[in-house]
């Protein structure tokens, strides 16, 4: 069975991310949704609420999907989970750098587990959690970049007075 976890903060969780799950999840009999607890990137929304967030929104989602937290070295939790690849999604050059040295570091810590590339569609790719939420913290409309579910999550937590 090819498993390949898929891991993020997904703080919040947008159209970017699940178009990203979509097309994994028809490259592999079964992905992995892992959820970062690392706390340094001072989420908006607590772990917990992640988890709940993004196992709601896969739900639709067609194959064999799982949705799990991860505090540990994502090449330790990808060996736990029997994944061979590790899926993340590439928007711009901006990525890039990012990207290509974490690949070749979790390469020379394992080297058999691939990280594979994946593009969003061309119109979900600008799109960044951590754009969402600053659009949404000056009251700007988000609807074009999460669901209507997570728009509600974001408007609520921020109508709540936290962060
Ligand atoms: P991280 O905290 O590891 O950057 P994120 O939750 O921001 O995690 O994103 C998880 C993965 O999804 C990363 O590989 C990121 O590049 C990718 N990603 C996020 N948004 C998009 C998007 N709009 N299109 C393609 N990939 C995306």
């Amino acid at each position: 069975m090819k498993v390949a976890v898929y891991p993020g903060t997904f703080d919040p969780i947008t159209l970017g991310h699940l178009d990203i799950i979509r097309r994994g999840a028809h490259l592999v009999d079964k992905l992995v949704v892992g959820v970062t607890t690392n706390p340094s990137k001072e989420p908006m929304f607590s772990v917990e609420e992640r988890l709940a967030m993004v196992k709601r929104e896969v739900a639709d989602i067609s194959g064999h999907i799982e949705v799990v937290e991860f505090g540990s070295l994502l090449m330790d939790f990808a060996e736990q989970q029997g994944a061979t690849a590790i899926l993340r999604g590439l928007r711009a050059v901006a990525d890039f750098e990012y990207e290509f040295q974490m690949a070749g570091m979790n390469q020379k810590l394992n080297d058999e587990i691939e990280t594979v590339f994946l593009m969003a569609d061309v119109s979900l790719q600008p799109i960044a959690s951590k754009l969402v939420k600053e659009i949404a913290r000056f009251g700007g409309c988000i609807d074009k970049f999460v669901t209507p579910a997570v728009a509600a999550d974001v408007r609520g937590h921020l109508d709540g007075g936290s962060r």
